[in-house]
């Protein structure tokens, strides 16, 4: 991989290449795959990370919020977007920018339907999002009836799936709840399906339901941290490699005397002397103070680093007395050795936060395309 002269999210694309092989290798050649890329592609890039999905044969992609999908439009993304959680005040830049809206309401459904009917659309594609557990988001099986007459009476939508989502799909302590949500949103799906003239896709697997529900992968699978490279299971993750690796550099070395501290509010204070490098990464870079006091470390020269004291907004010093090191070393955060799910684990969280943490004051560079 390439040496960085300033703190650098290294994207490998011939990782998301194997990953999203890897997870269509899980499924039925004719199921659809819909790939997540909410929330700058799980805190990548989300163009490039679009533009390499397309170019690998996904048939749908998926984002939060109606302006993430306005992004992937604007860069020109052809391929048909769903958002998962769209709100009533973007409806007409979504009508604009042909993203499919999740409905997930009564209130959500006739707001779209206003909507769609001031600017004059026939059949625009929505998706029917129902609740079956997770007590987020969607419909309920009350609302099947209201769904169907609405759409009905208005020839502005078209039903292009119905759609649910597993609470705890990695947990296999949960394996009753989740076959129960499975069984729920086939009862609620059919039901949409009796009363509709046409066939709806159905879907609800996320990354660890494909893994582990494979039996109900419907029509279409949704997938985000597993393209990413993380699994949510040992096993799982031993076969996917993570897209991203955060390197940074060391700006500064300081030989510490036995009693002198380092960092805000004296957080560490040395009874030996000791060897710390100042880093160009803080926690305005998305590593949070809850790393700091020697839970989080980084690699330097395939060797541990702990974090000393507090996380600075810009910055971080880190114990490197035992390291063979020099200013301007490369350092890894998380990468392909130390996977960002183990660095997560150090502060009590998992991969997805601190992957979505990591700001974009983070230069992105893609590489192995
Ligand atoms: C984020 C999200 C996904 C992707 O989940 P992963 O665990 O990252 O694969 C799928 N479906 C919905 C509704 C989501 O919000």
């Amino acid at each position: 991989m390439s040496k960085v002269g300033e703190t650098t999210l290294v994207l490998d694309l011939a990782a998301l290449e194997h990953n999203y092989n890897y997870l269509r290798s899980k499924i039925k050649p004719e199921t659809k795959f819909l790939g997540v890329v909410k929330a700058f592609a799980y805190g990548s890039d989300m163009v490039t990370i679009a533009q390499k999905l397309e170019q690998l044969g996904a048939d749908y992609l998926a984002v939060a919020y109606v302006s993430e999908g306005v992004l992937l439009r604007k860069a020109g993304i052809q391929l048909p977007i769903l958002v998962l959680h769209p709100l009533v005040s973007n409806f007409d830049d979504l009508i604009t920018n042909q993203l499919e809206p999740s409905i997930y309401s009564r209130n959500i459904l006739n707001q779209f339907l206003e909507a769609a009917k001031a600017q004059e659309q026939t059949n625009y594609p929505v998706h029917i999002k129902f609740n079956t557990g997770l007590n987020r988001l969607g419909f309920s099986e009350t609302d099947v009836d209201f769904i169907v007459e609405e759409t009905k009476r208005s020839e502005c939508i078209k039903i292009i799936s119905a759609f649910s989502h597993l609470a705890a799909s990695e947990d296999v302590n949960e394996r009753d709840f989740s076959l129960n949500q499975i069984n729920s949103f086939k009862n609620l799906s059919n039901a949409l399906m009796d009363k509709l003239s046409y066939q709806p896709m159905q879907h609800m697997l996320n990354t660890s339901g494909i893994i582990n529900y494979p039996e109900a992968q419907f029509e279409m699978v949704r997938s985000g941290i597993g393209l990413y490279g993380y699994g949510n299971q040992a096993q799982v993750d031993a076969q996917l490699r993570p897209v991203a690796t955060l390197k940074t550099i060391i700006s500064q070395i300081h030989q510490i005397d036995a009693n002198e501290s380092i960092g805000y509010n004296r957080a560490f204070k040395s009874n030996k002397p000791i060897k710390s490098a100042t880093l160009p990464i803080g926690h305005a870079d998305g590593i949070g103070r809850q790393y700091g006091k020697g839970k989080g470390f980084v690699t330097i020269n395939n060797k541990k680093a702990p974090i000393l004291g507090n996380v600075c907004m810009d910055m971080i010093m880190v114990d490197v007395t035992e390291i063979d090191c020099k200013e301007g070393d490369e350092v890894i955060v998380f990468g392909h050795q130390k996977s960002a799910e183990k660095f997560a684990a150090t502060a009590n969280t998992i991969s997805y936060e601190i992957l979505t943490a990591i700001s974009q004051r983070v230069k992105r560079v893609a590489v192995g395309a």
